[in-house]
């Protein structure tokens, strides 16, 4: 029991509620004025608005790592910075330590912050080239008060030594060190303070991987000396398995699974994970580099798909109720409607498109009428023939079919998933926001 703050260490170190982080496109004064002349007033506001994080909980007991894992631009250093208050959220609640810490200022939030801290990706540009390494970690137990001129010296040469470096080199400046060395200072100036939970930004992805995992197991040491809590951010899934207890995998903004390591890296449930665990290099000569690579592009955080986010690029999107299908004739119109999407294949006549997609068989009733019309507009020999313009038109329309027929009448579409699952490996929980768990 923390006496100060009446925290029971049995519960949650850290609980988010439905935590939400929009960015305004139109900061600044002038920012997202657009000029009209056409009309009056002659100018529009733009209002575009950023979703990087939205609506989401989670819990981080005391001294576990939860690895938090997604592509480049998903929001997690957005989630990261806005737990820490280095963002304002948007919306929803943040406890730590059972206090929610939009209720807390000036020496509470003061006295908070040195139990939270951050170590940022880049060991180079976040160390004060002009500062000794002794000042640099010395410095956060000044901001907050802590220790006389002496006593901070002697922790700083003491953490030196904790981080593996040599405490003789207290008067060297940051550039005399490796990169590897350089983080293991910001390791040093994080713990300056004593924090209870450290938000690690993608901390060994600048370094080599020889280099990551010496100073993986030098984080994973002191969190057991100092009873440390990680949140620890990687879009490399080989680091987020070495040091990771739970896992949670992050797309445009949702928390789309999260399990135990074990379960999620031996029992992934959520089409992006698996296509994120495929995706990692196999070190096997016969394989031929990256494996089944995600299709498509992220969609813009400005207008994110409705229901699941994932759904434009999903492999396993759910057919829609209206219609009677095998699971063979869906799985054979979603190939086509991706295919024609993308463009993927020159023109050809109708009986080749049949012939490929559908093994010669189109699906019958309803939605076999509306792939006809959609076979008939992209096929070499079909009665909408024209010229290259029309040839561009055509294709469109013909996507635009298949998608507001087929996509956008799915599950998919309409409701955002959330599923709690039974683990196959250990007892924790499995949360994974798919709909074929439904
Ligand atoms: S809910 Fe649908 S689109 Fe989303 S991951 Fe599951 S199957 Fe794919």
């Amino acid at each position: 029991m923390d006496e100060d703050s009446g925290y029971d260490s049995d519960d949650a170190l850290l609980e988010l509620d439905g935590v939400t982080k929009y960015f305004g496109q139109d900061s600044g004064l002038l920012a997202g004025l657009e000029f009209e002349p056409d009309q009056f007033p002659p100018v529009n506001v733009n209002r575009e608005t950023v979703k990087a994080v939205d609506d989401v909980s989670l819990e981080i007991q005391p001294g576990e790592t939860l690895g938090l894992v997604g592509e480049s631009g998903c929001g997690k250093s957005t989630l990261g910075r806005t737990i820490l208050r280095l963002l304002e959220p948007t919306d929803g609640d943040i406890y730590f330590k059972g206090e929610n810490l939009a209720d807390l200022g000036g020496e509470e939030l003061r006295r908070m912050r040195s139990d939270m801290q951050m170590i940022f990706q880049d060991p180079q540009s976040s160390l004060d080239p002009r500062m000794k390494v002794g000042q640099i970690i010395e410095e956060p137990m000044r901001a907050h008060d802590m220790l006389d001129d002496e006593g901070r010296r002697a922790r700083a040469k003491e953490l030196l030594e904790k981080v593996g470096l040599d405490p003789r080199h207290y008067n060297r400046h940051p550039h005399a060190f490796s990169g590897g060395q350089r983080q293991r200072i910001n390791l040093a100036r994080a713990l300056s303070v004593d924090p209870d939970f450290v938000v690690c930004d993608e901390p060994v992805s600048a370094l080599d991987v020889s280099i990551q995992a010496q100073v993986l197991n030098t984080m994973e040491s002191l969190q057991e000396e100092f009873g440390l809590t990680y949140l620890f951010i990687a879009h490399d899934l080989s680091v987020i398995r070495h040091i990771s207890d739970r896992v949670a995998v992050m797309y445009l903004g949702h928390i789309v699974e999260l399990a135990e390591k074990e379960e999620l890296f031996e029992n992934p449930q959520h089409p992006y994970t698996r296509a994120l665990l495929d995706s990692i290099p196999v070190p096997d000569p016969r394989e031929n580099g990256v494996r089944g690579v995600l299709e498509g592009e992220v969609p813009s955080p400005v207008d994110p798909p409705s229901g699941c986010r994932f759904r434009t690029r999903c492999p396993r999107l759910i057919a829609p109720d209206a219609y009677d299908w095998s699971e063979e004739k869906w799985a054979q119109t979603r190939a086509f409607m991706r295919a024609v999407k993308r463009r993927s294949f020159e023109p050809m006549p109708a009986a080749r498109i049949e012939a490929e997609f559908f093994d010669g068989d189109r699906p019958g009733g309803e939605a076999g009428s509306i792939v006809d019309e959609a076979i008939e507009l992209v096929a070499s020999d079909g009665s909408a023939g024209g010229n290259d313009d029309d040839e561009t038109d055509r294709w469109v329309t013909a996507t635009d079919l298949l998608l507001e027929s087929f996509a956008e009448q799915s599950i998919c579409a309409h409701e955002r998933p959330a599923y709690d699952l039974e683990s196959e490996h250990g007892n924790g929980d499995h949360f994974a926001a798919c709909h074929l768990h439904r």
